[in-house]
């Protein structure tokens, strides 16, 4: 096989249609240099998969970052999702509150503070002014708990005890922009959607090189490029003890009335640092509730991915939900905080049950950075996943950034920062390492099959 970054390779498959698969595909289709490439998208449900990190109401889109070139990044991206990316409420500019605990964050020395201090800074930094509200600044202080209440009609409690307002973040229909993109990945007439679950990834082991995949009817298909973007499922298909793992956050849904939901929606998303509690705006009568957290981990011992026939079993952590039991809710734990949070934002909906909840699953990666690199030792294999939990704000903006990294290019600074980032670890963290170091609430260390069991 030759360079298939410098050649254009005769087909390409991109395993997943979520955010770092389906954008792939559509930048991929842009490109000349592909005009004669076979562009194939395979997932294992029909477009949108429901229990995909990128398919739910909403994605909060923030550029407040406390490292430098994600906040630029999301910069790029807000100026789509203000065009027609965001057009037909598929984007909110309502501004997002993040807030510290100061109590829990004195405990924990002063860390969430920080976080928000380098926020802040490169907020500055990319052009965004801070100041007062009224003057027309893009960033606001709220010193207290009443400037916390007062920014949001229909809280009668406070996000936290201190903190900011940024007025240029907001939030995406998370469902909807993906279904944009789909129609004009469609549209392009250069991408064959195909519905199968992957079994395996075809190894040429004699060559080190990644041939395409065998499917779970037994099918295999050929490609000369793979693109594995399986989301929190990538595990599965690579050994990645120690680069990327799924863990498994809480989403809890509650039902509001007409006069609530036209209280709510004009309010920015709250968001506590200190617990990695959040409340985004209500769409359509329904109020979510959730937690970027250390999540769950739901370890299974499967065959090695890399050399299923050997014999040998690895264990990783993989996501569980709704597809594999339909019954399938939040643990306790991840309710009650849910519930804990909805009670100090909004008081009087606290006992109000919910009516819907769902684990969704992160690809998390040690750092928090993602993980868009061509695999070390498998030729003619890209894996693109390691969301982490905040990949979805850059949609309109990501699929260019990987296919950068498929073609080995680097269009400015700030992609080569970026690709420093993305790049496939040199060496692995100890195997056993689940669960993210990266800015988050919650417990660490919590297992899903210990946590559904407490009653
Ligand atoms: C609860 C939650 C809240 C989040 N909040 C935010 C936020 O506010 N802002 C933000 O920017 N980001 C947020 N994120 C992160 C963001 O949603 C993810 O980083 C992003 O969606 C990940 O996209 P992906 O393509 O890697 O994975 P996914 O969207 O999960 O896509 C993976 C795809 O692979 C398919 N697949 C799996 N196994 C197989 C198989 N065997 N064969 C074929 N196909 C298969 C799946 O069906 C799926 O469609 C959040 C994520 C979660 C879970």
């Amino acid at each position: 096989m030759g360079s298939i970054e410098a050649s254009s390779p005769s087909s390409i498959l991109i395993i997943g249609s979520g955010v770092f698969g389906l954008s792939t595909a559509y930048a991929l289709s842009q490109r000349a240099q592909y005009a004669p490439t076979k562009i194939t998208v395979l997932d294992r449900s029909t477009f949108p998969a429901p229990d995909a990190a990128s398919i739910d109401a909403s994605r909060i889109v923030r550029a407040d970052y406390s490292d430098y070139y994600y906040s630029a990044l999301c910069i790029e991206a807000q100026k789509l999702w203000r065009q027609d990316w965001g057009a037909e409420g598929r984007y909110h500019e309502n501004g997002l509150v993040i807030a510290v605990n100061s109590a829990e964050d004195a405990e924990a020395g002063g860390k969430r503070e920080e976080m928000q201090r380098e926020m802040m800074a490169n907020l500055k930094r990319l052009g965004l002014s801070i100041g007062k509200r009224k003057d027309g600044a893009d960033v606001s202080l709220l010193e207290n708990r009443e400037a916390m209440i007062d920014i949001a009609d229909g809280f009668d409690g406070a996000a936290g005890d201190a903190g900011y307002c940024n007025w240029t973040s907001g939030w995406a229909d998370a469902e909807a922009a993906m279904k944009y993109l789909e129609t004009m990945t469609r549209a392009t007439g250069r991408v064959e959607f195909k519905n199968a679950e992957v079994e395996t990834l075809l190894f040429d082991h004699s060559s080190s090189a990644v041939k395409g995949a065998t499917l779970k009817n037994g099918e295999a298909i050929e490609a000369d490029l793979v693109i594995l973007a399986a989301g929190a499922w990538t595990p599965k298909f690579v050994d990645l003890r120690g680069v990327a793992s799924a863990s498994g956050q809480v989403l809890a849904y509650l039902d509001i009335t007409a006069e609530e939901q036209a209280h709510l929606e004009h309010n920015p998303t709250m968001l506590n640092g200190s617990n990695g509690m959040f409340i985004i705006p209500p769409r359509e009568q329904v109020l979510k509730v959730a937690r970027h957290g250390y999540g769950y981990a739901n370890f299974k011992k499967i065959p090695h991915p890399e050399n299923p026939d050997s014999g040998e079993e690895i264990e990783v952590s993989l996501p569980w939900t709704k597809m594999d039991d339909p019954h399938l809710n939040i643990p306790k734990e991840g309710s009650d905080a849910c519930r804990e949070f909805l009670a100090q934002c909004i008081p009087h909906m606290a006992e109000r049950p919910w009516s819907y909840t769902r684990i969704c699953w992160y690809s998390d990666t040690p750092k928090g950075d993602w993980l868009v690199d061509y695999h070390p030792k498998w030729k003619g294999l890209v894996v693109a996943t390691g969301g982490s939990g905040h990949a979805y704000k850059f949609l309109p903006v990501i699929g260019e950034r990987i296919a950068d990294v498929v073609v080995r290019k680097t269009r400015d600074d700030l992609g080569k920062a970026l690709q420093e980032k993305w790049r496939w670890p040199k060496e692995r963290w100890s195997s056993d390492h689940v669960w993210t170091n990266d800015w988050r609430g919650g417990r660490k260390g919590m297992l899903l099959d210990e946590e559904l069991a407490r009653k």
